[in-house]
């Protein structure tokens, strides 16, 4: 397993998590061994939006005594109370439903996240309500260790993260819906097929939503790496291939901000079939021939997918371009930890020679050397 910062919580995740929505109503002796093949493999964090007492205990019963081992993600606002999933902002029903979570797994979750805030509605619904306030009390009496939220609508996304409220952010990403317009409600792509006809490139809300959670420090997990098992299917994909559960799972991985991407298994098996990822390699994860049959327009702008390298001087043309990215929004006040990150790298774009290797190697036409300049100007060597 390799471990990141989680935005500056101190906090660190592994970057492969587990999303527990699948183990809702299965028998105890599955959680178990999902559970268990989950911690042998490193996993350290665990989403648990589901309402039901009977998953939760069910978790919290197989962690046992190795509850501290693992960070928890619990979901403030999510209720069932019609006997499916829903959402709450009736204080009443809220606090009883997150109050028994914290009872179910000793008393503490890492993280209160306030769920789904996805339209006009649920942030008015959060801010303009005691709701907020709400999991400002249970971290300050140390219920919660840090506040956060989730979300798959970008600009309402970007909104709650500019209150300057949460440290975390849950959010839908994956190549496919980073293709779509911020407008376009990506849950429903999930209900049929995924439309390619509405890709229009990468979405600039979408890609500088992720570098201000950057800029800031709020990390990022991930849901709906795989959208739903689509972009992995031959017979839905939106693209004329499918993707492979490496390319996705490196895609969410390569954006700014992100810690881990959470992925939804229901057995030992599929834990560990989704731990292979750590036994692909760089070619194997790269998604940038997928990216190259599309009409869309990708020229000049990068994509952090890494097809550029090997540089002979060593540089991370990705991370460089991530950060200088980030540094883009507003470079007159780049944030210290960016300047920071960008400082550890280990050969940085004032090394870089101008031998034009990557470029002739990169799909999109990115200008590297000139980006390397620009980043040596703006970060210093
Ligand atoms: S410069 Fe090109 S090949 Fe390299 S990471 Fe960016 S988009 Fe990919
Ligand atoms: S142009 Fe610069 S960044 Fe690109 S491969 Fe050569 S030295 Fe590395």
């Amino acid at each position: 397993m390799e471990y990141r910062n989680i935005g500056k919580t101190g906090k660190k995740a592994g970057v492969i998590g587990l999303g527990c929505e699948h183990l809702d109503r299965a028998p105890y002796d599955r959680v178990k061994e999902t559970i268990d093949a989950a911690l042998a493999g490193g996993i350290n964090l665990l989403d648990v939006f589901m309402p039901g007492r009977e998953v939760r205990e069910n978790i919290a019963r197989s962690l046992g005594s190795r509850r501290g081992d693992v960070m928890i993600q619990g979901h403030v606002g999510s209720t069932d109370i019609r006997e499916q999933y829903d959402i709450s902002r009736d204080m009443p029903t809220v606090r009883r439903y997150f109050e028994d979570l914290l009872g179910i797994f000793g008393g503490y979750v890492d993280f209160g996240m306030m769920f789904f805030i996805d339209s006009e509605e649920d942030y008015r619904g959060v801010f303009e309500t005691p709701f907020a306030d709400y999991l400002q009390t249970l971290k300050s009496r140390g219920s919660i260790g840090h506040i956060g939220f989730s979300s798959h609508n970008p600009e309402i996304a970007a909104r709650v993260v500019k209150t300057g409220l949460p440290e975390l952010m849950l959010f839908s990403i994956n190549l496919a819906f980073d293709l779509l317009p911020a407008e376009v409600n990506v849950l429903d792509q999930l209900g049929s097929k995924i439309d390619a006809n509405a890709f229009a490139g990468f979405d600039p809300k979408r890609a500088e939503l992720y570098r201000l959670c950057e800029s800031r420090g709020v990390g990022i997990t991930v849901m709906k790496t795989l959208g739903a098992g689509k972009l992995l299917s031959p017979e839905h994909s939106p693209f004329s291939k499918p993707l492979t559960a490496a390319q996705c799972v490196h895609y969410a991985l390569s954006r700014p901000a992100v810690a881990s991407v959470l992925l939804g298994c229901q057995t030992a098996a599929e834990v560990e079939n989704a731990l292979r990822y750590f036994d692909s390699s760089e070619a194997d994860r790269d998604y940038s021939d997928v990216l190259g049959t599309l009409r869309s327009d990708f020229r000049g702008h990068c994509v952090y997918c890494g097809h550029c390298q090997p540089c002979p001087v060593g540089i991370d043309i990705a991370a460089v371009n991530k950060y200088l990215d980030i540094a883009r929004l507003d470079i007159a006040n780049v944030p210290p930890s960016v300047r920071s990150h960008y400082a550890s790298l280990s050969h940085r774009g004032s090394e870089c020679v101008s031998c034009g290797n990557c470029e002739a190697r990169c799909p999109f036409g990115v200008r590297v050397a000139a980006g390397m300049a620009e980043a040596a100007r703006i970060f210093g060597s």
